[in-house]
């Protein structure tokens, strides 16, 4: 060992055998009690009383058991909600799980899997983990999805995966040119992840029946307002489901436990909680939508429950950092190409009525918004 050199800063030989990982970021979750919560995509309402009720009918004594490790109830809940045969459907804890397996499982190739450039940033963290190749594709000056990155040399890759609507900037890619995308790349699998659709972007389940490489996942935790509770799911073709959970049982075989269980069951049967919920979380993100416009904030249409805004006068740093002061949090990447927007979570109709007079006020007084008379 070199003298010169401080202990702390030489490597032990077995840290050269260690799998190294950048890991992913998430949120932060403050706890303070007067905060307006508008950083991690959650929702604002409760889920449906009937997953309370169904928690509570947990018996003490049925925890002394393993859960059943197929999931039975909330997988034949859910082929039930989708019309679908249960061979189709595999469910884990949180679409971050479910994505972390269909990583391991699907990308086996060796060649480069695609994604976009400015997506969930768990994408590359899990390709890394897995030490699978990939490629990031730039989206276009207006932020889309350019199909032709797709569809054109698709032997060069192996797979892709995109969510629809786009995170973070909520831009829904149209169901045709989804369809396009599975079908020209038929001999490799194709993830849709479908984590925010329930806020009003067109589904890519209608096609799971004619394309066998599609997979396309789903989550409890913004829809359905079960976050905490870390329930995800996948549908696709019995065989690449198969897979999933040849994959999952080599892995860890009780993944979902029996709180997960009832109370994903529980949310699924109400359909009837569930559209109110959605409807109202729509109404506010358009309400909001004008109100980011009348104060001067452009944004890409989100059909998410998140706007993902910039203000032509005024840093987003700036105001991430004076939001924050006033314990409303919203989330800031800092990242090329977008670290002059804010992704604002969707909150109740009072959260955002606070939000909004809070960035008119600080706009106002920095001298850039003035209402006209
Ligand atoms: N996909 C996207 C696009 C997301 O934004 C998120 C939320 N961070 C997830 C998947 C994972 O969500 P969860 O693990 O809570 O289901």
């Amino acid at each position: 060992m070199p003298p010169e050199m401080p202990w702390y800063k030489i490597m032990r030989e077995w840290e050269n055998k260690v799998r190294k990982v950048v890991p992913y970021t998430p949120g932060e979750q403050p706890n303070e009690p007067d905060m307006i919560k508008l950083n991690t995509n959650e929702n604002p309402y409760p889920p449906s009383p009937r997953v309370m009720e169904a928690l509570l009918k947990i018996m003490p004594e049925s925890l002394k058991l393993y859960p059943d490790p197929t999931a039975g109830t909330l997988v034949r809940a859910l082929a039930k909600y989708h019309g679908v045969d249960e061979s189709r459907v595999f469910v884990g804890v949180g679409s971050d799980d479910v994505l972390a397996m269909c990583f391991l499982t699907f990308f086996q190739s060796g060649k480069p899997i695609l994604f976009p450039d400015i997506t969930y940033s768990f994408y590359d963290v899990w390709a890394e983990l897995f030490q699978i190749p990939y490629r990031r594709m730039r989206l276009n000056d207006n932020f889309e999805i350019e199909l032709r990155d797709y569809i054109s040399q698709t032997e060069e890759s192996g797979g892709i995966i995109f969510p629809n609507p786009n995170a973070p900037t909520g831009i829904e890619l149209e169901q045709k040119e989804i369809e396009e995308i599975v079908r020209k790349n038929h001999d490799k699998i194709v993830i849709v992840d479908e984590a925010y659709v329930d806020f009003g972007a067109l589904s890519a389940v209608s096609l799971l029946d004619q394309y066998d490489n599609l997979i396309v996942v789903r989550t409890f935790s913004k829809s359905r307002a079960l976050a905490g509770m870390r329930i995800g799911y996948a549908l696709g073709s019995p065989q690449a489901i198969g897979y999933l959970n040849d994959a999952k049982y080599s892995f860890n075989s009780y993944t979902m436990d029996q709180t997960a269980l009832a109370a994903g069951k529980a949310s699924v049967e109400d359909e009837e909680y569930f559209r109110e919920m959605l409807a109202r979380v729509i109404s506010t993100r358009e309400w909001t939508k004008q109100e980011l416009k009348r104060l001067g904030f452009t944004f890409p249409d989100s059909k998410a429950n998140f706007i993902f805004a910039s203000h032509p006068s005024c840093p987003a740093k700036q105001l991430y950092e004076a939001l924050r002061q006033a314990h409303i949090y919203v989330r800031y990447f800092n990242k090329p190409r977008i670290d002059n927007y804010l992704r604002i979570t969707v909150g109740t109709r009072s959260e955002m009525e606070t939000f909004i007079k809070f960035l008119e006020k600080y706009l106002a007084d920095a001298g850039i918004y003035s209402e006209k008379p």
